[in-house]
């Protein structure tokens, strides 16, 4: 291909069809669809090559804060860019990823003070279940090797994260190659594994994952936990007291707690981190999506002294923590990140989330009236409307029926991307999302749920 030649639409188009493996995609769809290629940002807007508008209704997979092509953060980037743009943190600091990391350990529940850069959600989750098993190695336990996990979680796409995963459509065919973990129910109170009803239930899930930690706690290194949302899982909401009962029963049995805050963290659900809103300090955090604003590709597992210390010893002790990715702590991706958390500050971010959250609750009641809805579920800036074919028994649609996917072809039609989980339409805008864009965003949501389920 020679340089001069204008690359039109046209062309990106059908190289995009010849060349690009998308993610989580069925390419044989793909490629027959026509498909939407983006070329800016503008806001809360993804704008396309034939100049259409989209209201960014999934933040870009979660990770937009503050807008696209902020104008700060760009900024940032830029200054960045001509100070340092790379150098490893095998062997040497790098002055971003410092002050990030003494920043975050102001904002961080209390004691998370020690953070090892990666850079993505998956990494984070690996290094955190390296680390939660080492630390037990170096502390004399070394049976214990297993893990706590939930039913319907996700953590990521790696074999480590696959394996502590629990959503079976993505999972299954992984399972030879996954190693295997304690799976316990986790709180899905519209679907209840263990046919409770919420509020009657005594919160039986938990005594189940008691049960589980009971018996084998001498096996077990660490429980790994979404914190108060499972994302991926279909946007499913722990009711209140659950994390804060986790907490004491991993205090309890001595095993570690990993809190995944990859998708919560960062404001998504009206504080900082989901963690806050109980007042649990997990032992292992992870976070990625919103760390770096939604611009580079940074994550970050961040753990206590406790943990870090069991870590020293002289060289050839081999204590040492032997882990690490070629682009840790990335001097850009660090200081869009720096700059991100400032403009929490600035704009007063989460001072002004509290009335979206309640904007984003009004209007979530309305469209509850609507037919097909089975179970609205919110958590912050974050929320799933989960449809059903019938609201009586709760007849989930059939998979090939792809009603998620319809609802949101209408959406696009209308001006809002959106990506749904299977029959869950999920709302999680960016942060910065202003009040009459959340209610085109609900308004296009209502309507393409009316045409398409009617
Ligand atoms: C997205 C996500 C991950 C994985 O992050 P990647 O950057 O996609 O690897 C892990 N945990 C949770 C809770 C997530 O939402």
């Amino acid at each position: 291909m020679s340089r001069n030649v204008a690359i039109t639409a046209e062309m990106l188009h059908k190289w995009d069809k010849r060349h690009v493996w998308h993610p989580f995609t069925q390419m044989q769809d793909w490629e027959r669809d026509k498909q939407i290629v983006i070329e800016k940002g503008e806001g809360c807007w993804l704008i396309d090559t034939d100049g259409n508008r989209y209201l960014d209704g999934v933040a870009s997979m979660w990770t937009n804060v503050h807008g696209h092509c902020r104008r700060e953060l760009n900024d940032a980037l830029k200054a960045q860019v001509d100070r340092l743009e790379h150098s490893t943190l095998l062997g040497l600091g790098s002055e971003q990823s410092i002050i990030l990391a003494a920043r975050l350990a102001e904002i961080t529940p209390h004691g998370l003070d020690r953070f090892f850069y990666s850079d993505n959600g998956s990494t984070a989750m690996e290094v955190a279940v390296k680390m939660a098993y080492q630390y037990n190695v170096h502390k004399g336990r070394p049976e214990k090797s297993r893990f706590v996990t939930f039913s319907n979680a996700y953590h990521g796409d790696t074999l480590g994260a696959v394996s502590i995963g629990g959503i079976d459509i993505y999972h299954t065919t992984f399972k030879p190659l996954m190693f295997e973990t304690f799976q316990a129910p986790a709180p899905y109170c519209y679907r209840c594994e263990l046919g409770c009803s919420k509020d009657s239930c005594g919160f039986n899930c938990v005594n189940a994952l008691q049960k589980i930690m009971e018996e084998h706690c001498n096996s077990i290194a660490a429980l790994v936990i979404e914190p108060l949302l499972q994302g991926a899982g279909g946007m499913i909401v722990q009711p209140a007291g659950f994390l804060k009962r986790i907490r004491e029963l991993c205090d309890r049995y001595e095993i570690l707690m990993i809190a995944d805050e990859v998708a919560t963290g960062f404001g998504r659900t009206g504080e900082m981190f989901a963690c806050n809103h109980e007042d649990v300090i997990p032992d292992i955090m992870a976070l990625s999506k919103g760390i770096a604003a939604g611009y580079l590709p940074l994550a970050v597992t961040v753990t206590t002294d406790k943990i870090y210390s069991a870590f020293m010893g002289e060289y050839s002790e081999l204590k040492t923590f032997f882990h690490g990715h070629t682009f840790t702590g990335n001097p850009l991706a660090c200081a869009v990140g720096l700059r991100s958390l400032e403009l929490f500050e600035e704009d007063n971010l989460l001072e002004e989330l509290k009335h979206k959250i309640v904007r984003l609750s009004d209007r979530l009641n309305d469209v509850a009236l609507l037919k097909h809805i089975g179970d609205i579920r919110q958590c912050g800036m974050a929320a799933g409307i989960e449809l059903v074919e019938n609201r009586e028994a709760r007849t989930e649609y059939p998979w090939e029926q792809k009603i998620g996917i319809k609802v949101c072809l209408e959406a696009r039609r209308r001006g809002l991307f959106l990506r749904p989980l299977g029959n869950t339409i999920v709302i999680f805008p960016p942060l910065v999302i202003s009040d009459s864009e959340l209610d085109f965003l609900l308004d296009v949501v209502e309507e393409s749920i009316c045409l398409v389920t009617e």
